[in-house]
């Protein structure tokens, strides 16, 4: 099919909103990459989206590969998932009281994810990883939390911790606002060096309440861990009687229907989820071993709460997201077309004359423009920054909605067809000979 034909985009209107915007709201966004900073131009608005599409505000349609950041794993607006929303949005849109859908939604998660017997909801990834934390420390009694350079698990002051090069650095703080005490327990490694870890680990043995990861990275590009670097995590942990957690927030039921622990067949202690579970709305989850979990309140004494927590509208989106997930072919899908997809890109870049590297797991992909190998954030960083800015706008001209940001991973759908892939390559084409 020919590529979706280059047209001098139209952003008339979204120049008109985003002006105003940026007098209503800090950079005129609510989360920052959307503002398009770091490959330049002006963020489009968008007015609806619809399966692997999604439409702005001037009237141009776009083949998204963003997905609201991962909820949208069975294509947007799924009719199933509307449908469902449209019958509970009556009953109420907030109980603040126990509701049958919460245990609904968790038998479904225990069911399928290895590590979970026990499960807690809240509104966000921040949260859930957040609240792990707590949790790791609670448990252990412990203070210290082991992170990995270039991983990202939400915007707690514990986890906004500068990337520091090397075997290990204590924390420094990412962000002015975060003390200096919030970020002192937190270790930094490099991802894919178990030697690295093993080194932490010594200096501060019986002191690590736990190792938290991206079980595949997707927030410094997309970034697959090694399997000796999992199970090496899994040994290290279990040895130092530290917890290891895996952020699912991102993988959680994009990787398989049992998460990237399923796939990898590692079982961490504890999972924090996120993006998918909520279909859409906005929900997290963090869960583990019952022992473990006994400690949340008010089975326990550690505090986490949340007024919305477990909301009837989130919970309802989020079962029928993972019902239409867990139909024969599903995964099969994604990796198809993920699969399609990649090969398609890399092969077109590298004819072009590019040097590239990347590649996919089921339905979460992404490249570098480097020759790599690229294991680790150090190594993203050597990719061409400002060639990705390029190609970004060169492709948002030609219908593709790309993530604004070099250091994201991106994501295809159950609503992905092959002829959306075989244009999206088509377009890759014309944008890599002009790069
Ligand atoms: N953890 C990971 C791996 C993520 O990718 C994200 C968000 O992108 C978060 C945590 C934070 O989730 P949220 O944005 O819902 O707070």
């Amino acid at each position: 099919p020919p590529a979706p034909a280059k047209t001098q985009l139209k952003t008339t209107r979204s120049e008109e909103v985003f002006k105003e915007a940026l007098t209503l709201l800090p950079g005129g966004v609510n989360s920052p990459v959307r503002a398009f900073k770091s490959v330049g131009g002006q963020p489009i608005i968008f007015d609806h989206v619809s399966g692997p599409y999604c439409f702005d505000v001037d009237g141009n349609k776009y083949i998204d590969y963003v997905g609201s950041w991962g909820p949208a794993i069975v294509g947007h607006a799924h009719p199933e998932v509307s449908e469902a929303l449209k019958e509970q949005i009556y009953k109420g849109t907030s109980f603040g009281a126990p509701c049958e859908l919460e245990n609904v939604l968790a038998k479904m998660v225990i069911e399928r994810v290895p590590s979970v017997e026990v499960v807690r909801f809240v509104n966000s990834g921040t949260e859930a990883c957040l609240s792990a934390l707590r949790l790791m420390r609670a448990h252990t009694q412990r203070d210290k939390v082991l992170k990995f350079v270039g991983c990202y698990h939400g915007h707690a002051d514990s986890f906004l911790v500068q990337a520091g090069s090397g075997v290990a650095t204590l924390g420094l703080p990412d962000s002015p606002g975060v003390p200096a005490s919030s970020t002192a327990t937190t270790l930094t490694a490099t991802y894919n060096d178990l030697e690295g870890v093993r080194k932490v680990f010594e200096a501060n043995k019986g002191e690590i309440a736990g190792v938290i990861l991206e079980p595949v990275v997707g927030n410094s590009g997309f970034i697959p861990p090694t399997l000796e670097f999992l199970q090496g995590l899994r040994e290290v942990t279990a040895e130092d009687g530290a917890l290891l957690c895996f952020d699912e927030v991102m993988t959680g039921f994009r990787i398989a229907k049992g998460c990237a622990q399923e796939y990898f067949g590692i079982t961490p202690d504890l999972t924090t989820m996120g993006k998918v579970i909520g279909g859409g709305l906005p929900v997290g989850a963090y869960g583990g071993r019952r022992d473990i979990m006994q400690l949340v309140a008010p089975a326990g004494p550690m505090y986490q709460a949340g007024t919305l927590s477990g909301n009837p509208l989130a919970m309802v989106a989020g079962i029928k997201t993972l019902e239409i997930l867990g139909r024969p072919g599903a995964y099969e899908h994604l990796d198809a077309v993920t699969g399609r997809l990649i090969n398609g890109l890399l092969d077109a870049g590298r004819a072009a004359g590019h040097a590239l590297c990347g590649g996919h797991i089921s339905g979460m992909f992404g490249f570098f423009f480097t020759e790599g190998p690229v294991t680790c954030f150090e190594d993203a960083e050597k990719a061409d920054r400002e060639k990705f800015g390029r190609w970004h706008r060169g492709m948002l001209e030609r219908g593709v909605y790309l993530a604004p940001s070099a250091y994201e991973a991106g994501f295809t759908s159950l609503a992905h067809t092959e002829e959306d892939i075989d244009r999206t390559i088509q377009a890759a084409k014309e944008v890599f000979a002009e790069l």
